[in-house]
């Protein structure tokens, strides 16, 4: 794989895992992922290569290969596996995915596993320490074709559009316009949206025409404006 992750620069213990970080615990999670429908033999090496306890602090790292959202801080959490995988996944098959915006750093771990599938990841996030955070996790893992900045998602990046693909990893009531428009065309935007009852959509840019579609039903943090 061209966008591979090359050894974190850290200590052997961490990169391998003891315990429950070990490599067995993280093919089991892959089997967990392939028994859930996902079947992208990239996206599936690359959820099995990445170290998703780096993402966590060390009082959770235990539990890193669990199909789980766990907590990362300022209310927010680190993204389900599954969620991760499908939502990379639906977006390599649905565009020519070259440069992709993601909304929601985070960790940064799904930032992680879209730059080792896609030649360039942008990536916002409204909390800058988590923000700050991500960016050195993944600069330690010498990931060096994402480009960070602290903003509110819900007005995109219109400075560096257009985008092939969107993926955003919060969920606001409504689709953000800016967002949809900052679209290539035949690019498509991989968003859950809803309030009590989320639903994660595929959009899809044809001219000034976006057509939407229903994937399943989702369970993410809301999208919330204005920075910290
Ligand atoms: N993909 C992340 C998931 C983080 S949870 C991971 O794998 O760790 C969603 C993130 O979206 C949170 O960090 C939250 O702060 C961020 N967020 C919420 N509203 C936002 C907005 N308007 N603009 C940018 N980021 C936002």
């Amino acid at each position: 794989m061209r966008y591979s992750v090359t050894d974190p620069k850290r200590t052997v213990a961490n990169r391998q895992g003891i315990g429950m970080t070990s490599q067995r615990t993280r093919e089991r999670l892959v089997e967990v992922l392939r028994g859930l429908g996902v079947q992208n033999v990239n996206v599936l090496e690359v959820m099995r290569s990445t170290p998703r306890h780096l993402f966590l602090d060390e009082a959770l790292a235990h539990r890193a290969y669990e199909d789980k959202s766990l907590p990362i801080g300022h209310n927010q959490t680190l993204s389900r596996p599954y969620t991760v995988a499908r939502m990379s996944e639906l977006l390599l098959a649905s565009c020519p995915a070259k440069k992709v915006l993601e909304i929601g750093t985070g960790s940064g771990y799904q930032t992680c596993i879209l730059a080792q599938l896609v030649p360039k990841v942008l990536t916002m996030e409204r909390i800058e320490p988590l923000l700050n955070r991500a960016r050195h996790r993944l600069q330690a893992m010498d990931i060096d074709n994402v480009v960070y900045k602290h903003g509110d998602g819900y007005e995109g990046w219109p400075a560096r559009e257009p985008f092939d693909g969107i993926i955003v990893t919060a969920a606001p009531s409504t689709v953000p316009q800016a967002l949809q428009w900052q679209l290539a065309e035949g690019g498509c935007m991989i968003i859950p949206v809803g309030d009590d009852d989320q639903c994660l959509l595929k959009i899809t840019r044809s001219g000034n025409h976006f057509s939407k579609q229903k994937v399943e039903a989702a369970n993410f943090v809301p999208l919330v404006n204005g920075l910290i």
